[in-house]
């Protein structure tokens, strides 16, 4: 999701108190941003925030970082925040190829990924954001026992997302092909917003939830 450049909304993004900057230096020091030590739950290419904001409101007991590459959606996201202020949720501007460098090993109880960008080409495998490359740097910031959750609508993404799995090292607690008929695993299912979209087209939403065995 790129939207056309929205004029101004770097400067929006570098006064915004929703967002966190000198995330590098951010690393062991989430206790005090949030001024609290809730666990902390993040999504990875956030897009316009919905998904991470209802979240952030249905669970004040989780403190939720959205991570999205660019300014122009990432406005988007400041924009609810300031329509409904949450102070158990944050964001950051940044590409997640450096998400190591912004929580420190095992800081991270769990990660949605959602609706992520296919890069369908096959010398750009190492960009999809399920790939063993990205499910490296996720096995450093995620504790013991912590779970990353996928959803999309595309299932070329999804196979090659679940054939990524066994190399990288991490194990399927649960696998679907058709989230929105799967009654359990629709519990507590929050939309996002590709989600709405592909969904009300009839596309079947697949998701699976990992964890590695420590
Ligand atoms: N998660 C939202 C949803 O389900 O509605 C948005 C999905 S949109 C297809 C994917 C988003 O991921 C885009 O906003 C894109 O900018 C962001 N993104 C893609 N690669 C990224 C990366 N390496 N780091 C951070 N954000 C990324």
């Amino acid at each position: 999701m790129r939207l056309r450049n929205i004029t101004g909304s770097r400067e929006v993004i570098a006064a915004s108190a929703y967002v966190v900057h000198g995330e590098k230096e951010c690393r062991r020091r989430w206790k005090e941003i949030f001024g609290n030590d809730s666990p902390i739950h993040i999504e990875i290419g956030m897009g316009k925030g919905k998904f991470l904001h209802t979240m952030a409101r249905l669970h004040p007991e989780v403190n939720y970082v959205g991570i999205e590459k660019y300014s122009s959606v990432l406005l988007r996201a400041i924009q609810k925040m300031e329509e409904e202020e949450l102070p158990n949720l944050k964001f950051i501007r940044m590409d997640a190829e450096e998400i190591t460098e912004v929580f420190a090993p095992g800081e991270v109880e769990r990660i949605y990924l959602n609706f992520s960008d296919p890069w369908p080409k096959d010398r750009h495998a190492r960009r999809r954001l399920p790939s063993r490359q990205f499910l490296a740097r996720y096995d450093v910031i995620l504790k013991d026992g912590g779970e990353l959750e996928f959803k999309t609508d595309n299932r070329q993404l999804f196979d090659f997302a679940v054939g990524e799995l066994a190399p990288a090292g991490w194990k399927a607690r649960a696998v679907t092909y058709d989230l929105h008929g799967d009654r359990a695993l629709m519990e507590g299912n929050v939309m996002t917003e590709y989600e709405e979209k592909f969904s009300a087209q009839g596309n079947p939403i697949n998701k699976y939830i990992i964890y590695r065995e420590k």
